[in-house]
């Protein structure tokens, strides 16, 4: 049974289920019992910041 991230809109609660894909669809806030959740994608670590260069500053005008 796969797990999902969900944020609440409503109150920003966030939560783990464990549910099937449909299941998902229907989940409330424990928080506050909206049902407008959306779901989180987990953040991938692309690189990360990179360290010591200090570049493109860049001055309008
Ligand atoms: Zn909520």
């Amino acid at each position: 049974m796969p797990s999902y991230d969900l944020v609440c809109e409503k109150c920003g609660h966030k939560f783990s289920v464990f549910c099937s894909i449909s299941q998902k669809e229907n989940q409330k806030c424990p928080e506050c019992d909206s049902n407008d959740i959306s779901q989180r994608f987990t953040t991938v670590n692309i690189g990360g910041k990179s360290s010591g260069s200090s570049c493109g500053t860049s001055s309008f005008g």
